[in-house]
């Protein structure tokens, strides 16, 4: 039997890992290395309760019950019947009675195929976190890359998700916009602002092999934004984040070209300063991509 690929975000490095879905609901995004929805290991499924509920008792032994964060991995574990997370969340509360934290992936079609009520009764049994890939705030851009997904859609499940208290960590993908570089910034900057997501979390571009952007990016189809133009990009957006979003910016992730951080709006002025530096630096403007090619 194949092994199964599990994701998370940097950040759940520490986190207990419980594996809810394999694979992922859509697996066709364009830039997306992980889930081609091709192979055995990438096909989606719900894992069924008796093996989710044994990963919960080895992860008690392991930890002795004194885990303070899990992680519902899968790609987007969210899309698992309500019923399921219910059971899993009780469960998890059994076992870790000091748990701080348990969060998820979720693609934004989880979230609103979902009534107000669930949601609502997941955080009130310990959903902390939800981790949704915006990617770009532009829907030209979103169709391009075949994200299956309208920003809308992204700004109504954002709102469904923190009207029940869940915290939410939205992703952004810096360098995806390649050929439409201006409006990949602009675009996001808006839906940032009407989303005003716990957490913006940035990511730089990577083309992974089995990636459908692969291809247009060896072709020359796709332009590849140079590192500094990845860090304008970043520049843009934070600048034009409204005077309303009270985020907390990460650039927590190893594909990145600085690692600002920073809360929205008091540290924007830090942020910004520390960006223009970065641009302004000879070694990143001589930059050119390179190791691009992994996670
Ligand atoms: S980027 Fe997310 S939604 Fe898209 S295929 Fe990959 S795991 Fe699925």
């Amino acid at each position: 039997m194949e092994d199964v690929i599990l994701i998370r975000p940097p950040c759940e490095a520490f986190s207990v890992l419980i594996g809810v879905t394999e694979g992922c609901t859509w697996g066709k995004c364009k830039f997306c290395g992980v889930y081609d929805g091709k192979s055995l290991v990438q096909r989606y499924r719900v894992r069924p309760w008796d093996s989710i509920k044994n990963d919960i008792d080895m992860a008690w032994l392991e930890t002795g019950g004194s885990a303070k964060r899990v992680f519902l991995a899968g790609g987007n574990a969210l899309s698992a019947p309500t019923g399921l997370l219910i059971d899993i969340l009780k469960y998890l509360r059994h076992r870790f009675p000091h748990l701080d934290q348990v969060s998820s992936y979720a693609k934004n079609h989880d979230i609103l195929k979902k009534s107000d009520a669930d949601i609502r009764q997941l955080a009130d049994l310990g959903l902390t976190t939800v981790y949704m890939g915006l990617e770009s705030g532009s829907d030209a851009l979103l169709k391009y890359m075949n994200k299956g997904t309208r920003v809308a859609g992204m700004i109504r499940a954002a709102n469904k998700v923190m009207a029940a208290s869940i915290r939410l960590s939205v992703y952004v993908i810096l360098g995806l916009g390649g050929n439409l570089f201006p409006e990949h910034a602009t675009e996001t900057a808006k839906a940032l602002t009407e989303m005003n997501p716990d957490f913006i979390r940035f990511r730089s571009l990577n083309f992974i092999p089995n990636a459908a952007l692969y291809d247009e990016w060896k072709s020359g189809k796709f332009k590849e934004l140079r590192p500094v133009e990845i860090l304008q990009e970043q520049l843009y957006i934070i600048k034009n984040l409204g005077d309303g979003v009270t985020s907390m910016v990460l650039n927590d992730h190893v594909s990145n070209f600085s690692d600002i951080k920073g809360k929205m709006p008091a540290d924007k002025e830090l942020m910004v300063n520390a960006l223009e530096a970065t641009i302004e630096d000879p070694y990143i403007k001589g930059l050119s991509h390179e190791n691009r090619t992994s996670m």
